[in-house]
């Protein structure tokens, strides 16, 4: 069987990467280390958490069409480099992509055999309440995030596959992993 392309988005302060992290712990996914040209935080390795690369080279990317999806989030850029996807996939390996919504949308025109799951919060007033306790959102970001978070939870019945409701995290966790393993 070829391997599967698995796609988990969500709104900001859904609790995508706690997922992701756990999940990949757990099952020994691959993960696809997408580019960026934002600066890497404590703790974060160029080649395993991102590729850490200056906006002219990912605008050099963006031209040799080198990424299957790309984005602008917070003024960085952010994207998928395609040869590493097709390389495990032809492994007949599967692969992990966690990435924000506009990406999503172009996987999904790209990739129309990619599982796309979509990371919701229990409500907007808890979202809210995940996005301050993480405290590195300013008040105006996080009005303009909730604002976003409501159009994108509003889409995502079409846009994927599975939708999964991230209110206790290991429920969340266990929940991804068992759509994940009985495909
Ligand atoms: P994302 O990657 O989607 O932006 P994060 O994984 O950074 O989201 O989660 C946002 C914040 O919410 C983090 O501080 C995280 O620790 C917290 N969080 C994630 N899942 C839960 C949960 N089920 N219950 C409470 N807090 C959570
Ligand atoms: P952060 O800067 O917090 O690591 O990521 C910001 C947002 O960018 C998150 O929602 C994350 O899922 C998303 N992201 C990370 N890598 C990619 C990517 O390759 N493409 C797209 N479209 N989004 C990404």
């Amino acid at each position: 069987m070829a391997g599967r392309l698995l796609v988990v988005s969500g709104p900001s302060g859904s609790g995508k990467s706690s997922i992701v992290r756990e999940l990949i712990e757990r099952l020994g996914l691959e993960f696809s280390v997408s580019a960026t040209t934002r600066l890497p935080r404590p703790g974060e390795r160029h080649g395993v958490h991102y590729n850490f690369i200056s906006r002219r080279d990912f605008e050099a990317m963006i031209e040799n069409d080198e990424l299957l999806e790309w984005a602008i989030y917070n003024n960085r850029y952010y994207g998928t480099p395609a040869a590493p996807i097709e390389e495990t996939l032809e492994d007949r390996r599967d692969i992990l992509l966690e990435i924000e919504i506009q990406g999503a949308r172009q996987v999904r025109e790209r990739k129309p055999d990619a599982i796309m799951y979509f990371i919701a919060p229990p409500s907007l007033e808890e979202l809210e309440k995940r996005l301050r306790r993480r405290g590195d959102t300013s008040d105006e970001d996080i009005e303009d995030r909730l604002e976003i978070a409501e159009s994108e939870i509003a889409e995502a019945p079409e846009l994927f596959d599975h939708i999964i409701i991230n209110d206790n995290l290991d429920q969340a966790v266990s929940e991804l992993e068992g759509l994940i393993t009985a495909r």
